[in-house]
């Protein structure tokens, strides 16, 4: 199974300056040779690999990307400054494909790798480059170049990096949208029914992370086939898991005990979930019987060391502090996951950033 974040962007290169046409003037010189000097050269368009990102949400509200032209040359042997290069920057993994042609350009693959994509135009040569014995007053200069266009897509393979798990109707598929600034597309999924719900999540400064709804957790353990654990598999090894709670479920149904069916299926999965982070959410809290049921649930998993955070995914409430703690958690379980490269749990080959 695969999600793929997609993001087509076009792209321009620097023009080239033109070259000048200048002649010296000096007091005493009625005509001086010529001084035109050269225009400068376009930037160039570069994609390099940043370990800060992970996902290309930032590019879906940039689509025209564009790099500086040179200055043109200018009298007294004057030439242009060089038009400064642009670097879009992509998360590691990220496919560089032409769009047009569907050539891969470059597979970034370690953090700092970069490919140039779009190459600057040439500056134009100024008319000090054009005189001849017999020519010594040149009125000719050339123009810059065009810069490079091309049409980019950029093609990433996700892993979520938070997974919701809890009963069906506790509203983890609500909790997903709700979040979501963007859904990436779901390729290769076997599942045909029980499709996961995956949303990016943006946080400041350009930072983002991937929430799927887990399908099937407690479905699936009915009929005795582990889909939601074959899912967790694909959490990337720094994933956390949301645990939703239904706060206010009809019945006499104790979230307590919604909390020990879950932690069990976990326990089975035969996934290594036990070192991800799970965070307890209570949701419905909108409803005046789920905010009742808080109450108590708080005190009973006081009792047991444990803390549940409350959200509405109807309201809102609850959901930038929930959005916030799963951003540190996600931190944390990085730098864990840097000082233990080796750590127990395996990537599937195929999915690997
Ligand atoms: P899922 O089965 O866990 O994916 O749950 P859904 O997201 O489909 O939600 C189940 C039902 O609960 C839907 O009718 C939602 O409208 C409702 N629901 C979800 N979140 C809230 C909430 O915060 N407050 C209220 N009152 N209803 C909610
Ligand atoms: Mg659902």
């Amino acid at each position: 199974m695969r999600f793929v974040d997609e993001a087509e962007i076009v792209i321009a290169a620097g023009s080239g300056g033109n070259g000048c046409i200048a002649f010296r003037r000096e007091k005493y010189v009625p005509k001086g040779g010529p001084s035109g000097g050269d225009g400068g050269r376009g930037g160039s368009i570069l994609v390099r690999a940043d370990n800060r990102l992970t996902t290309l949400l930032d590019l879906r509200y940039r689509q025209r990307i564009e790099a500086q032209r040179g200055e043109h040359g200018r009298g007294k042997d004057q030439y242009g400054h060089g038009g400064e290069d642009t670097t879009i920057r992509v998360p590691i993994g990220t496919l560089v494909k032409d769009a047009q042609t569907g050539e891969t350009l470059a597979d970034l693959k370690v953090d700092g790798q970069e490919v140039l994509v779009a190459r600057g135009g040439g500056g134009g040569l100024g008319n000090i480059h054009f005189t001849t014995s017999t020519r010594q007053a040149p009125r000719t200069a050339t123009e810059g170049k065009p810069g490079e266009t091309r049409r980019l897509a950029l093609e990433l393979r996700l892993l979520a990096d938070v997974g919701v798990v809890g009963f069906p109707n506790a509203g983890k598929s609500s909790l997903v949208a709700r979040l979501s600034a963007a859904r990436p597309k779901i390729a290769d999924y076997p599942f045909t029914t029980l499709q996961p719900h995956l949303g990016v999540v943006r946080l400041d400064r350009g930072a983002s992370f991937v929430i799927a709804d887990v399908p099937g957790i407690i479905e699936g353990a009915h009929k005795g086939v582990g889909l939601g654990a074959r899912f967790l598999r694909h959490l990337s090894r720094t994933g956390t898991l949301v645990h939703l709670i239904d706060l206010a479920a009809p019945g006499e149904r104790d979230p307590l005990e919604d909390i020990s069916t879950i932690e069990a299926e976990l326990e089975k999965s035969e996934v290594p979930v036990a070192n991800k982070t799970r965070i307890l959410v209570g949701n419905k809290i909108d409803l005046p019987e789920a905010r009742k049921r808080l109450e108590t649930l708080r005190v009973e998993l006081a009792a047991r060391g444990k803390t549940i955070l409350a959200i509405s995914t109807a309201t809102g409430e609850g959901l930038p502090e929930l959005v916030r703690h799963i951003a540190k958690e996600l931190r944390r379980a990085a730098e864990q996951a840097e000082a233990t490269p080796d750590g127990t749990e395996p990537t599937p080959p195929n999915d690997a950033r």
